[in-house]
């Protein structure tokens, strides 16, 4: 078997067109994404087209019995957050020549995974279209890693996560060879099964498990507004509607159940106008009450980020010169300087973004003077902003770029997400903010807050000096805690960042052992030798995840 690992390279560079790489740089690049953990592939393979990654497949399944560490794990641009773009043996990399978008209208797009969402939006706006659930990572991530973990943004508020956007995929299952998945009618589903084969057979055992426990499974849907956690069963078989949808079950698997070489999404037409309330609030006590009341007005998104990072952002300023280029960066200069001096004079704990998008200025404008009325029971500043782009923009690009700022600019701490994507209905955030809060002072987390308030979607991210054993050990208790209060409130561990190495071994705590084993189920349809990212989600291990948390940065 030694024999065999060793000799890795030169058998993939034998059966492929694409790079097959494993030099000491790659392997290091390639062992760390946005998550607390480092797993180094034995070799990266970049391959050229889906010939290539049938055949990568092939060779795994076909060597998996004799070879059980062997397996494949999918990465696109690597910002996972949850652990589950990085893998100890065969990463392949589909950034370098899955990178085009095939076809264009104003109602779709025909795109490959490994696109940048920074180059396939500029694409879609040609036809004043967009696909609208991207993440904050927008300028970082690829169109694929957001199908695979069902990414969610500023705009999901309003119009949902990237699930509600995907028409079709084409999917490698773990046979090796390419499936297209689409919505099907029950008497489509019919002919498909008959038609049996490695494809009809999926479909048969995938049918049957969701017809079978058709109510235990609907019922076990997050009643939150997004949810990235476990797999979408719920979704896949509607009996009313007759649809047998399987892409559903796809997105958010975190290239569990194949590789995913194409996908089609529905496009909405982007809205001409917007506008944006900002909001600064010196304490939090009324948060719950505020986003309530804002989510009776329903935004097009509501976004918020906390005084540390609006410190940071001040601190760290020439940093938003990558995006915005030295003229860029001196006009947010001279916009940025005068609101920080009248915020630092009562250092804001908490600035909300709340925006409305419409057909006429006039109506945004409205819209955002009528939110500011509604608020000004809270007595919190407030600032009136009618046009985004020219007037709010230097905010929202704080906003977005939050994490990535921590990430960059805190040299001893480390950004540490373990609890970073919770959600509750925000009907309890009034209860639940407080609770949580004392957790985290409980146990000494230095924690930013920023997140998509209006789905009560909090990223939470703790910076701590990982590399201590007395910080790890804070990670057990703390998740056990704020999971157990989530859970208690009905809400879901994550709501975008999908589950990985981190939440991957809390599943059965957020939904009981029976629902997991349908999860199980449908992870072993699919790739019954486990050959496809097999260290997370519903084949995680928490000794495993903790036994690979990163030691070098
Ligand atoms: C600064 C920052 C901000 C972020 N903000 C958000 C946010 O607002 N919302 C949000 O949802 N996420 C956010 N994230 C997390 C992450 O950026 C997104 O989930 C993003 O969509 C991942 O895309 P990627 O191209 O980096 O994928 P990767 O990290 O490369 O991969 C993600 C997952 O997709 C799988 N995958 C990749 N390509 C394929 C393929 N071809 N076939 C099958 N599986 C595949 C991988 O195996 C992995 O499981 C943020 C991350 C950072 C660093």
């Amino acid at each position: 078997m030694l024999m065999f690992m060793n000799d890795l390279r030169a058998k993939l560079h034998e059966l492929v067109n694409g790079e097959v790489d494993d030099t000491d740089e790659i392997r290091e690049l390639c062992s760390h994404d946005a998550s607390l953990f480092e797993l180094k592939p034995q070799v990266v393979v970049y391959p050229n087209d889906n010939e290539d990654v049938k055949k990568v497949v092939q060779f795994v399944a076909s060597n998996k019995k004799a070879n059980p560490d062997i397996y494949i794990t999918a990465r696109s641009a690597g910002t996972d957050m949850s652990g589950a773009a990085i893998g100890e043996s065969i990463t392949m990399d589909f950034t370098k020549h899955f990178n085009k978008v095939l076809e264009v209208s104003a109602n779709e797009a025909h795109v490959q995974p490994g696109m940048f969402y920074r180059n396939f939006e500029p694409e879609t706006l040609k036809y004043n279209a967009l696909m609208p659930s991207f993440p904050a990572s927008r300028e970082l991530c690829t169109v694929g890693g957001m199908v695979a973990n069902n990414a969610g943004g500023e705009m999901s508020l309003r119009y949902g996560k990237v699930l509600d956007y995907v028409n079709e995929l084409k999917v490698i299952f773990a046979d090796g060879n390419e499936y297209t998945v689409k919505p099907l009618t029950k008497a489509e589903l019919d002919k498909k099964i008959a038609g049996g084969g490695y494809e009809g057979e999926i479909y048969r055992q995938i049918f049957e498990l969701v017809d079978k426990h058709y109510d235990k499974i609907k019922a076990a849907k997050p009643h939150v507004s997004k949810n990235s956690t476990g797999y979408n069963l719920w979704d896949i078989w509607d009996r009313e509607k007759g649809i047998f949808d399987l892409t559903k079950g796809i997105v958010g698997s975190q290239g569990t159940l194949g590789l995913i070489t194409d996908i089609n999404f529905r496009l909405i037409p982007k809205e001409p106008f917007s506008g944006v309330l900002v909001c600064f609030m010196k304490n939090m006590d009324n948060l719950g009450d505020i986003i309530n009341a804002v989510l009776t007005k329903h935004p097009t998104s509501f976004e918020s980020f906390d005084n540390y990072t609006l410190n940071l952002s001040i601190k760290f300023f020439p940093y938003f010169r990558y995006n915005l280029g030295w003229g860029g960066l001196t006009k947010l200069a001279i916009k940025l300087i005068p609101d920080a001096l009248i915020l630092l004079k009562g250092i804001p704990k908490l600035i909300l973004l709340i925006e409305f998008t419409g057909q006429t200025q006039e109506d945004v404008t409205a819209k955002v003077k009528d939110m500011k009325s509604l608020l000004k029971q809270f007595k919190m500043e407030a600032m009136e902003e009618d046009d985004s782009e020219a007037k709010s923009w230097k905010f929202r690009i704080m906003r977005r770029e939050s994490f990535n700022l921590l990430r960059k600019k805190v040299k001893d701490k480390h950004t540490a997400p373990f609890i970073d994507d919770l959600v509750v209905p925000p009907v309890y955030l009034p209860k639940f903010l407080p609770q949580l809060r004392e957790i985290i002072n409980r146990y000494k987390l230095m924690a930013t807050v920023a997140g998509h308030m209006g789905d009560g979607n909090f990223h939470i991210i703790p910076l701590m000096k990982i590399e201590q054993e007395s910080e790890r050990a804070k990670l057990e208790p703390v998740m056990k805690e704020v999971n157990d209060l989530v859970i208690k409130y009905g809400g879901s561990l994550s709501g975008e960042h999908n589950d990985g190495l981190i939440r991957g071994p809390w599943l059965e705590q957020m939904y009981g052992s029976e629902m997991v084993g349908y999860f199980k189920e449908l992870k072993t349809i699919f790739d019954p030798d486990n050959i496809f990212n097999p260290h997370i989600k519903v084949t995680s291990d928490w000794k495993f995840s903790m036994s690979h948390i990163r030691e070098h940065f």
